[in-house]
C-alpha cells in the first residue's frame, strides 16, 4: 500500500490546509480542533467527539475516564475478542483492568452474543467490541445482553469509520464509534481515513465521560493551571485535524470503493481451497478495512509465496495471537481454538485505492489458478 498514491488526489488541499495552520500561529487546540470535533460528531451521529493523539490513546482515555468517574475500578473484567489487534488489549491492561479474551465467530471474525454471554462473571463490567477488518460488531442479541447485564459497551472502531449497523446502537446512532457508550477511532495512515501521521478520536454519548476525557488528555486540567486529574498529554495536532477535515469529506466514497473491491473479489474468487469472507446481508455494515481470506494451515505459507511470486503483496492480520506475544506471556486465558487457528489460516488481500478493479480481477484469476 503506497500511501503517497492514496493521498495524491488530496495533495493540493492538504498542502493548502497545512499552510493555513502554519500561518495561523495556533498550533495546540483552537478552532481547527473544535471544527474537526463537530464534523466527527455529525459523521458518527453522537453528541461528543474528541480528537486525540491516536487510536490507542482514545481507547486508553475511555477506560481511564470511566475509572475517574467511578464506573470502572481496578481489576474489573472487560470481555474482548482474542483475535483483535494488540492495541485493544494494551488499553485494557494500561488502565489496570483485566482483559477476558473470547473466541470470535469464524464467519464474521467478530464476537457473538453467545460467546460474550459465556464469558460473563460477577466481575464483568464492560465489553470491548472490535469492528475487526471494518465489520460492525453489533446486533440485537449483543444489544440485549449488554443491557440485561448492565455492561459498559466500549467500541474499538479503529478499522470501521463510516460503517453503519442495521441494529441501532445503545443510543440510537447506527454508526461505527457511536454504537456503545463510547468508541475509539484511529486515523493511522493506513486506515480507511488516514492522517499524515498519528491521530485518533473518542466518540461518546456520555457528557460526564467526555468532560473527564477532555481533561485527562490535557494533563488532567479542566481549566488553566487547575489539574483535577493526574492526566496525560494526548491532544490531537491542529495540523492533523486540518488534514483529516479534507479527507473526511470523502468518507463515503472511500468506503464505497472498498465495498466495490470486496464485491469484485467475492464474484471473482472461486477456488475450493479458499474460504472467502462473509459479506453481511446489509452491506453497509462493512467498510472492508481488510479483505481476509482463509486457507488450510498446511497450505497457507505456500499459497502466500505463490501470490508473492505472481506479484501480489499480502499481509497477515495478525500473525501472532495476543497471548503468544512476549509482553503477554503471563496473561491468563481460556482455551481459544479459533483465536489459535486464525493466525495460521488467514491472508489479507490488497483492497485499497492502490489496487484497481482490473488488478482485483487479475488477482482473483491468479487465486483461481492455484492448486
Ligand atoms: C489501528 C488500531 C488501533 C490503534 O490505533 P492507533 O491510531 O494506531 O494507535 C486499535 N485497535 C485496532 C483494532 C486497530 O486496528
Amino acid at each position: 500500500m503506497d500511501l503517497a498514491t492514496v493521498n495524491s488526489p488530496y495533495f493540493e488541499l492538504l498542502n493548502e490546509s497545512a499552510r493555513r495552520v502554519v500561518e495561523s500561529g495556533r498550533y495546540i487546540g483552537g478552532d481547527k480542533i473544535e471544527q474537526f470535533n463537530q464534523q466527527l460528531s455529525d459523521i458518527c451521529n453522537a453528541p461528543y467527539a474528541i480528537g486525540v493523539s491516536n487510536g490507542l490513546d482514545a481507547l486508553r482515555l475511555i477506560l481511564e475516564g470511566y475509572k475517574h468517574i467511578g464506573l470502572l475500578n481496578e481489576g474489573d473484567e472487560v470481555i474482548v475478542a482474542g483475535n483483535t489487534y494488540i492495541a485493544s488489549i494494551l488499553a485494557i491492561t494500561h488502565a489496570g483492568l483485566k482483559p477476558v479474551l473470547a473466541d470470535p465467530d469464524v464467519l464474521t471474525y467478530n464476537l457473538s452474543a453467545k460467546e460474550i454471554e459465556r464469558n460473563i462473571t460477577p466481575r464483568t463490567r464492560a465489553i470491548m467490541t472490535v469492528d475487526l477488518y471494518g465489520r460492525i460488531n453489533w446486533d440485537s442479541d449483543i444489544r440485549r445482553i449488554s443491557i440485561d447485564h448492565n455492561l459498559l459497551v466500549i467500541e474499538d472502531a479503529a478499522q470501521a469509520i463510516g460503517a453503519r449497523s442495521s441494529t441501532a446502537g445503545l443510543f440510537d446512532s447506527h454508526l461505527a464509534g457511536a454504537i456503545g457508550h463510547a468508541g475509539a477511532l484511529s486515523f493511522y495512515p493506513t486506515k480507511n481515513i488516514g492522517a499524515i501521521g498519528d491521530a485518533g478520536a473518542v466518540i461518546t454519548h456520555d457528557k460526564q465521560l467526555a468532560d473527564a476525557i477532555r481533561a485527562l488528555a490535557n494533563y488532567g486540567s479542566d481549566r488553566r493551571y487547575h489539574n483535577i486529574y493526574a492526566g496525560f498529554n494526548c491532544r490531537l495536532d491542529p495540523i492533523q485535524a486540518a488534514f483529516l477535515m479534507v479527507k473526511l469529506t470523502d468518507l463515503n466514497a472511500v468506503n464505497e470503493r472498498r465495498r466495490l473491491r470486496a464485491r469484485t473479489y467475492d464474484k471473482g474468487i472461486s477456488n475450493n481451497l479458499i474460504i472467502k469472507p462473509q459479506i453481511p446481508n446489509d452491506c453497509l455494515e462493512h467498510v472492508w478495512h481488510q479483505y481476509v481470506i482463509r486457507i488450510k494451515e498446511d497450505r497457507r505459507d505456500d499459497f502466500r509465496q505463490y501470490l508473492f511470486n505472481h506479484g501480489v503483496a499480502t499481509d497477515i492480520h495478525y500473525p501472532v495471537s495476543i497471548y503468544n506475544q512476549p509482553c503477554y506471556s503471563s496473561l491468563s486465558h481460556p482455551d481459544l481454538p479459533i483465536t489459535d487457528n486464525l493466525p495460521k489460516e488467514i491472508i489479507s488481500l490488497p483492497i485499497s485505492d492502490c489496487t484497481s478493479i482490473n488488478d482485483i480481477n487479475e488477482i482473483s484469476q491468479i487465486i483461481n489458478d492455484y492448486k
